[in-house]
Formats: structure tokens, sequence, C-alpha cells
């Protein structure tokens, strides 16, 4: 199952990004270096895979994975708004009843489901399939806040994150290595973030809502982002290793996204779609680009 592209070291952890992009899918010629796909991650703990949101990067993703023969993906959503579910009904592994398929989520009040938030997305008028072509697929509640067991050993942190709607961030340690998912996140609310700031203590690798610059910031207060400025001063709070910057703005260009990578220090970077990141014995051993649209 392993890629041989990436994660060769058994100890290793590592993230792909299919997806690095917030609101809506941004193609054209000013997002081709960093990509326009909206949030997807593939995260890999040893043997393990978990997918981190199934915005419109989920459906590249699937038909990379589609070549690996996989029995069991887990799939976990920071929320449900749009731009981190719309590449569900477009990510093959989910009608491949050979694939067992688990949809987590833990951001959803109490008398929601999931699955109900699923089935409004694919039913007429607004998708002609229903859920019920979703082959092999259970659909997973959790409490924002909580230690999810996705099974076999393997357990994910959580945390709640400040969003409309709310979000939740995800923590995974894995042999010295740590990677923690920040994303979609308003700084601001002193209580939500003293607990980010524990829950990302130390971690080797945070991705972190960056969506608004200082200067964006003040007249979308309230809609739920952050900014490089905060990213800085939660990682050196918390001693973060290493900050990736994510949920790039649809109208932020490959041009400004390198004048803001740039104006950064060595510990931190932008997030590129098609980059994997892999962390060892908790160290980030490189940030290697693959081709943007693979597979062909
Ligand atoms: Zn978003
Ligand atoms: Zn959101």
């Amino acid at each position: 199952m392993a890629d041989p592209r990436y994660n060769r070291d058994p100890a290793s952890l590592s993230v792909k990004l299919w997806g690095v992009r917030g609101s809506i899918p941004a193609p054209g010629p000013d997002t081709l270096r960093y990509g326009g796909e909206t949030t997807c991650l593939e995260v890999r703990i040893g043997d393990r895979l978990v997918i981190i949101d199934c915005g419109s990067g989920v459906r590249i993703a699937g038909r990379a994975l589609a070549k690996h023969a996989l029995d069991h993906v887990d799939c976990l959503f920071t929320h449900t708004h749009l731009d981190h579910i719309c590449g569900l009904p477009f990510f093959c592994l989910a009608y491949d009843p050979s694939v067992e398929l688990n949809l987590w989520a833990g951001h959803i009040p109490p008398g929601g489901t999931l699955e109900e938030i699923v089935e409004r997305l694919m039913s007429p008028p607004i998708f002609p399939v229903a859920t019920s072509a979703l082959n092999n697929t259970r659909f997973c509640s959790f409490r924002g806040g909580n230690t999810i067991d996705l099974g076999q050993g393997l357990t994910v942190r959580t945390v709640r994150l400040n969003h409309p709607g709310n979000a939740t961030g995800y923590r995974f340690d894995y042999k010295g290595s740590s990677l923690a998912i920040i994303t979609d996140h308003e700084h601001g609310d002193a209580e939500i973030d003293a607990a980010i700031e524990r829950f990302v203590a130390g971690a080797t690798v945070m991705v972190y809502d960056a969506m608004y610059l200082d200067s964006e910031y003040p007249r979308f207060r309230g809609w739920g982002h952050s900014t490089p400025n905060e990213a800085v001063k939660l990682a050196q709070k918390a001693g973060v290793k290493h900050t990736l910057l994510f949920h790039h703005d649809p109208s932020r260009t490959d041009d400004q996204l390198d004048a803001l990578a740039s104006s950064l220090p060595d510990t931190m970077s932008v997030a590129r779609q098609g980059d994997t990141l892999t962390l060892l014995a908790g160290s980030l051993l490189n940030s290697a680009m693959l081709p943007m649209h693979w597979p062909a």
C-alpha cells in the first residue's frame, strides 16, 4: 500500500496536500503554482491512511489512491462548509464497495448528523446521485475536543476551533513526530486560543488557516479565518517547529503567495498543492513538490 514516492520509512508520518485553497476552487493562470483545489490532505501514519476534508482536491486524490488497492480509508472533516465537502460526490473510492470508508465529523451540534448534511448535498436538484450510491460508507460522529479511536492502535486528538458553525482541529502523534491541522479558525477568543496553544504545543508541523493578510482582516472579522502574523505568534508561543500557511483566499495569486513566502522565517512556508511533507522522529525531512496534476 505504501506509495514509493514518499513515506518509505515505516516510522515516518507524511502529509500530502491535494487542495490548499479556501472558499471555492480557483483554477486559472494565476494559481498554477500553488494550486486551485479546495482543502484536502492525505495523512500517512505508518501503513495507515487518513484523509482530512473532501474539498475539490479529493477528486484527484481518489484517482491516485485507487491504484493502491486500499480496503479501508478514514476521512475526517474539519467541518462541512461547502469548500470542505464539495469533492465528496466526486471521490471515486466512496463508490467502490471494496473500500470501507468511514466519514467522521465532530463539529455538528446535537440533533444533527453528518449523514443528513451529506444527504442534503447529494440530493436533487443539487446533485443527481443519492448517498445510497456511497457503497460501504459509514458516518461517524464525535464531540470536538475528544480523542477519537480509528482502530488498530491509531488515535487522533481533536480540538474545537472558532468558526461559524464550529470546526475541528486534528493532531496526529506518531513515533516522535506530530502533525496539527488548524483550519478553519479565527483567532481572538481567549479560551479557544489557549486550548489551541496547548493542543499544538511542540508540534513538528502545524497547518494553519492564514486566509487573510493583516490589511484585509478587519473587513472579514467574524468570517472565521486567521492571518500569517497570528500563525507566527502561535507557533512561537507553542514551540511549533514548522508552520504551513493554508486555506488561501481564492483571489490570492501565485505572485502574491511568493511574496508572502519570501517574507516568512525559515520555520514557515506557504502550502502548495502537490507538496508532500515527511516527518521522521520529530523533524521535517523535506517538502518535495510533485507535478500538480498527476496522475494523468
Ligand atoms: Zn473553508
Ligand atoms: Zn468554513
